[in-house]
């Protein structure tokens, strides 16, 4: 397994980053990507174990309800590096499918797998295409390059062009996973393609965002600090991919399979973070009120008392869908679909409306707090001392520790790249919506209607 030291030298390969209009030639020196990088690195540190057999448990596939718990607990407790694990998951879960029309595909994907596992890798997810007008097909559009295509191929392996967007952690991870954005029809052939690209690969292109604060006092940005990964646009500039990386390859039946089962995992990671993400709301409310004097008065116990339902349901949720997995075709274990996609789509849809309590609960100042260097500075932080004090005995480090926190997790730019996030990760409403509907068991809801309109059988 890799130590933190190594991970942060392997990404020193010559990667093309682009920052903020400018070329990064190195992740992690640069101001903002280097401080992710340095979070995954810890993460690379807390998992590590000595010797060659040792490997990152994130690569178990899951075969019992308790691997599978263990993973998503595993998920929560790290960044989100280790959660895009979900991608290799997917590959596996599909791999059988895919060997209908390539008998080869489940074993590259095997081997690539064991080879990821070997090496201690990092993945990320290249599903988001640039679609151009949404109601076209990509065959339809004015250009070709609007989904990643395969442009040319020679006995060696495939080349693609197209450009995926929002791809967390692309610039700080070793592997791009490229999968079809959605299920491809007969002529859109050379949009059928699945494939793992290193990020160092010629013509790979990254531009990218950071949302670490780059100047300002440490403790106003508490928690960025430990989470903020970046998201790049990824261009592929007609890039070389070998065969033994090509997992689909022109199967237009079968192009969206890889893309439904990321789903499930996506999801499933997704509901395991946002149980997490709700308690953490629930406490941030309770606490905060507290510190204001306000925890007793009724609208505000309501306010706190949603925010616990919200995460009690969602964990909820999270409990179904493990205590209601299935056995995948080759003993893997997966989670419920019906309760996975429910469970994401409450926890992504009442969100914000959670944020909205919070916010109320906590008061403006969570917007217009002064920095924790007003407070260190001896013009100011006298003032600062005497009018941020809240409930009796409350100190103002205390009350600005809470309004940085919920202002960095819910409202500066990087809880507002949050909120976007959690609304669209793992698809977005409307595919959570319709994969629940799909697996709702309608029949049984309609025969226990029919059975409400019987007359009564004396
Ligand atoms: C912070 C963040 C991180 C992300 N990380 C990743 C990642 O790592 N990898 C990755 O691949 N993706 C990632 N995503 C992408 C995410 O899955 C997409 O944002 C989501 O699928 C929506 O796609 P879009 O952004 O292109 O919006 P659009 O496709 O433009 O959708 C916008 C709205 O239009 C609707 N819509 C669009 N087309 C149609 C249609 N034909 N019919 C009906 N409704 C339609 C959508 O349902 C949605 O309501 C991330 C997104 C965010 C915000």
């Amino acid at each position: 397994m890799m130590t933190g030291t190594q991970y942060l030298a392997s990404l020193q390969d010559g990667r093309t980053v682009f920052l903020d209009g400018a070329r990064v030639h190195d992740v992690t020196t640069d101001a903002g990507l280097g401080q992710s990088a340095r979070i995954v690195a810890r993460g690379y540190d807390a998992l590590h174990r000595p010797g060659p057999d040792a490997r990152n448990p994130v690569f178990t596939i899951p075969r019992t309800a308790e691997e599978l718990r263990a993973r998503c607990e595993l998920l929560t407790k790290h960044d989100v590096t280790l959660s895009l694990s979900a991608v290799a998951m997917a590959l596996l879960t599909s791999s059988t499918e895919l060997t209908h029309a390539d008998p080869a595909a489940g074993e590259r994907i095997q081997h690539w797998f064991d080879d990821c596992a070997t090496r201690d890798v990092r993945f990320a997810e290249l599903i988001t295409d640039a679609k151009g007008d949404r109601m076209l097909a990509p065959s339809q559009q004015d250009d070709p390059d609007l989904y990643v295509r395969v442009v040319d191929r020679d006995s060696t392996g495939v080349v693609i062009r197209g450009a995926k967007f929002h791809t967390t952690a692309g610039p700080i991870v070793h592997e791009l996973v490229v999968l079809p954005t959605k299920r491809m029809k007969p002529g859109e052939e050379q949009y059928a393609i699945a494939c793992a690209v290193p990020a160092d690969t010629p013509g790979v292109i990254q531009i990218t965002s950071s949302h670490h604060a780059r100047h300002g006092h440490p403790r106003d940005k508490p928690i960025s600090a430990k989470l903020a990964i970046p998201d790049s646009m990824v261009v592929f500039d007609d890039v070389h991919v070998p065969y033994e990386r090509v997992f689909l390859d022109g199967d237009v039946a079968r192009s969206a399979v890889i893309a439904h089962s990321l789903g499930l995992w996506e999801r499933l990671s997704g509901v395991a973070h946002m149980a997490h993400l709700g308690d953490q709301l629930a406490g941030m409310a309770q606490l905060v009120a507290e510190a204001n004097g306000t925890a007793g008065i009724s609208h505000i116990k309501d306010k706190i008392a949603d925010i616990v339902i919200y995460a009690t349901m969602t964990h909820a949720c999270l409990e179904a869908a493990l205590a209601n997995s299935e056995v995948g075709a080759d003993g893997m274990l997966l989670p419920s679909e019906l309760y996975t996609n429910a469970g994401k789509l409450h926890a992504a849809n009442h969100y914000a409306v959670m944020v909205r309590h919070l916010h109320d609960i906590a008061g403006g100042t969570i917007a217009t707090a002064p920095s924790f260097a007003d407070l260190a500075n001896p013009e100011t932080g006298a003032f600062v001392e005497k009018y941020l004090r809240g409930a009796k005995g409350v100190s103002a480090d205390e009350r600005l520790a809470l309004f940085h926190a919920i202002r960095n997790m819910t409202a500066d730019e990087w809880g507002g790249r949050e909120a976007v996030s959690w609304l669209q990760s793992g698809g977005g409403l409307f595919a959570q919506r319709t994969v629940t509907r799909n697996h709702y068991d309608m029949a049984h809801a309609k025969a226990t209607a029919r059975a409400l309109m019987e007359p009564i059988d004396d």
